[in-house]
């Protein structure tokens, strides 16, 4: 017993059991310590998550040519019944599972009927097909294009060259390996007339998927006639196949059941010890990071139990479709799995037909095309979407699942750090951005506690003009939906460039209405340079002495600074000079170069982002900051996007609050064009509000929620999740409006503040710098008059000149 418990230790440091240790444990049995090692090392990687992929299972054909002693989903040719689903059949069972919310086309079909029998030989040609592979590679690109959903395939043993025709329209595939003991096929054995279920073909055709890259799922049958040293013997094999190709995405320890009007119909079931004993070994052999699953359906009353032996995974499940192979085993609804995982201390967390590790990697994992369908349907980690809210858009909010329970250990842990003011790792950042179920709502309700203990119950605003002088830009930010080029020039609107006079007289307007600020930013014009910035400057100043001129982000003053030849500080000191009252926290975007790399290749950088502010903090001029997040980026970044912050927030105290800027995707060539996401879910919106008050505690004490992103009803939500600030009540806001935002161009100060006192809090206004408004502009701003049209002056040029390249 001694040797056995510190043979498990390795696995904990990341080691392995030998094979020849592995092939002792066949004699071990004391179940409740391989449990508790299993589920103890499960813990350790996949923490709380237990995954499972909501799916429509399509039967393309139900003819195999093989004769398994357990199948009731094979049988021969029926007169009458066609072979095949047809293209429209398919079509319709597929649509079924996107209404149904599904994202994964299981295709299940049977081992290459055609080699058995002549009539299925005809009705393929008639489909235009030779073989049944070719009919599926049609059909599984037939569903993807017609309906987004992820095809996942399993269509019995295949050759490399069948695996990489359908790599192309899959993203992912799959062959149970069953078992490894070629006697199981000889007479009298369940395998006996199944030329397919010879084990060297099978773990010949789950070589070859790693050969093709392809992500993998494979496991093992239990109960057939094996022995616990052949099932060990199995899970080495493809352990192996594993540890060499790294595809085996995940390994199905699958419980024989017996099935009426099957050879095997009187056979015995493995017992459910048996099968948590072989669980928990699978746990042990295949290491912490696997994906060890269990059909929830072959074991409806022992759930609990499976996940206690160190399973992550229940695998598909279909709200629409039977489980064709074991049809007598109908799924649990999904509301029934979560409530019976939840009952067990874990998540019920929804994933697509590739595992997220392998998402992360979609560049070698997935065939060229691939990559974008599938972020259609990702979150920030690579699980599922858990909801259909995209930032900017009309669409309805998700749900609240109610708390049902207590947060993990770990998640109160850090929360009690974070509340203390200690500073965050990047991984205890990750770990609370990556909180679910309970742990989410402890997230929320602690940054919501810890927003009341620092700031108290108000919620502040500004009333304040957004004026986006130019949107004629030299640069190409791929998420940018506003910027005009020549190439762009038609395709959203016109270039305009506008007049001083213009400038001015919607400043003058803005104070007329009750505004103390206006917030100026625009695209780089090729024409303009610091000059340009220091005459609106002046301008606004001399015009309406008393108005705060927010202006210029760090972009534009690096691009100021670098046209007229002068140092960043003697640029912000005539900026100071000129009226600016302070800097907006734009272009920050990710501050991650490997982020910039993708999104904004020409901008300045993360250090150029931050010296701009560290110099302007320095010359007294305060600043907020931002993070435009849920694109191609994942919590890692947004982790170290967030200390970067807190560390220069710690030497200047400079910035005033924090803004997270969910991503709105719509009209962006980033979107349209490139693989990305479409935008952070609403969890995850949600949480990086929760998540900035608490890893930003105390240095910087606003965070603010931006309602042209997160809609009123999204803006509610966040100022009970850790915010404190609306932000500007903007009045002509255009940027995100470009890219697809429906939430309007100007919130009224009456509108504020119905939104504020719904959340039963207390409504303030302020000035940029949290200060209280002058009485006489409070009152005018609830007295406003309609704006006056605007006049968006034609731009004389507009032409992508990389004036900036000395800039970088
Ligand atoms: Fe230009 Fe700014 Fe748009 Fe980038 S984000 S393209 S710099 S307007």
């Amino acid at each position: 017993m001694r040797d056995l418990t510190s043979k498990f230790k390795v696995v904990f440091t990341g080691g392995r059991i030998s094979d020849a240790d592995a092939m002792t444990l066949a004699a071990y049995d004391d179940l409740p310590s391989l449990m508790h090692i299993a589920s103890a090392l499960r813990d350790s990687v996949h923490g709380d998550v237990i995954s499972y992929s909501r799916k429509v299972f399509i039967p393309l054909t139900k003819l195999c040519r093989n004769s398994c002693h357990y199948c009731t989903f094979a049988h021969p040719p029926r007169p009458g019944v066609a072979a095949y689903l047809t293209r429209s059949e398919v079509l319709e069972i597929a649509r079924a599972g996107a209404r149904a919310g599904c994202n994964e086309a299981l295709f299940t079909l049977g081992d290459k009927p055609e080699l058995r029998y002549k009539s299925v030989r005809a009705e393929l040609a008639a489909l235009g097909h030779e073989s049944t592979l070719s009919y599926l590679v049609e059909m599984a690109g037939l569903v993807l294009a017609e309906t987004g959903l992820l095809p996942h395939i399993n269509a019995g043993v295949m050759s490399e060259a069948d695996i990489l025709r359908l790599r192309s329209v899959s993203v992912s595939q799959g062959l149970m390996l069953e078992s490894s003991a070629p006697r199981l096929s000889q007479r009298g054995g369940p395998h006996f007339g199944s030329p397919d279920k010879d084990p060297e073909v099978r773990l010949k055709c789950i070589a070859a998927a790693g050969v093709a890259a392809v992500p993998f799922t494979t496991g093992i049958l239990i109960g057939i006639g094996e022995t616990r040293a052949e099932r060990i013997d199995a899970l080495l094999k493809i352990r192996a196949l594993a540890e060499r190709y790294g595809h085996v995405q995940e390994v199905i320890i699958q419980n024989f059941r017996a099935k009426s009007g099957t050879r095997m119909s009187e056979a015995t079931e493995p017992e459910i010890d048996d099968h948590l004993w072989t669980i928990a070994i699978a746990r042990l052999l295949l290491g912490a990071e696997a994906n060890v699953q269990a059909p929830p359906n072959l074991q409806p009353t022992a759930l609990a139990h499976l996940i206690a032996a160190g399973i992550n995974d229940w695998g598909g499940v279909s709200p629409v479709t039977a489980d064709h192979v074991n049809p007598e085993a109908p799924w649990p609804a999904v509301e029934v799995l979560a409530r019976d995982t939840a009952a067990a201390g874990k998540t019920l967390t929804e994933r697509l037909a590739i595992y997220p590790a392998y998402l992360r990697r979609g560049q070698h994992w997935l065939a060229r095309g691939l990559m974008k369908p599938t972020l259609r349907h990702a979150d920030a980690e690579g699980y599922a979407r858990s909801d259909t809210w995209v930032p900017g858009s009309s669409a309805a909010l998700p749900r609240p699942r109610d708390a049902c329970g207590s947060a993990t250990p770990r998640i109160d842990a850090i929360i009690a750090r974070a509340c203390d003011g200690h500073v965050l790792s990047q991984d205890e950042i990750v770990h609370l951005l990556a909180a679910r179920g309970n742990d989410f709502h402890a997230v929320v309700a602690a940054a919501d506690r810890l927003r009341k203990m620092s700031v108290g119950g108000d919620v502040t605003y500004v009333v304040t003009r957004n004026i986006n002088y130019t949107n004629v830009c030299s640069y190409r930010c791929k998420f940018c939906a506003f910027s005009k080029g020549k190439l762009s020039e038609n395709l959203r609107g016109a270039p305009y460039d506008l007049d001083i006079a213009e400038i001015r007289r919607r400043a003058i307007e803005a104070w007329q209405r009750g505004a103390t600020e206006v917030c100026l930013q625009g695209g780089i014009h090729p024409d303009y340079t610091g000059e340009t910035y220091l005459k609106i400057c002046r301008t606004i100043h001399e015009a309406v002495p008393n108005l705060h001129i927010h202006a210029f982000s760090p972009l534009e003053v690096w691009q100021g600074a670098a046209t007229l030849g002068i140092s960043l500080k003697d640029f912000l000191r005539h900026l100071k000079n000129a009226g600016l009252g302070s800097l907006p926290g734009t272009a920050a975007e990710i501050l991650d170069d490997e982020v910039r790399a993708i999104i904004c290749p020409d901008k300045i950088t993360t250090n150029q982002w931050l010296e701009v502010m560290e110099t302007a903090h320095a010359v007294g001029l305060r600043s907020t900051a931002t993070i435009m997040f849920g694109h191609v980026d994942n919590p890692s970044h947004w982790a170290r996007h967030i200390l970067r912050i807190r560390a220069l927030q710690t030497h200047t105290g400079g910035f005033t609050e924090f803004v997270p800027l969910p991503f709105v995707p719509m009209e962006t060539p980033l979107y349209l064009k490139m693989a990305a996401r479409q935008g952070p879910t609403f969890r995850e919106s949600i949480l990086i509000h929760a998540v900035a008050r608490l890893a930003l505690h105390p240095v910087i004490p606003n965070i603010q929620t931006s309602w042209v992103k997160m809609g009123r009803e999204g803006a509610m939500a966040c100022l009970q999740a850790g915010a404190n600030d609306l932000g500007g009540t903007l009045m002509n806001e255009t940027i995100t409006r470009a890219a697809g935002a429906v939430h309007g161009q100007e919130m009224s100060p009456s509108a504020m503040t119905d939104m504020i006192v719904a959340v039963d809090r207390n409504p303030r206004q302020r000035t940029t710098l949290y200060g209280t408004p002058p009485t006489t502009q409070t009152i005018a701003s609830f007295e406003a008059a309609p704006l006056a049209p605007v006049v968006n002056s034609p731009a004389r040029r507009f032409e992508r000149r990389a004036i900036h390249e000395g800039a970088n």
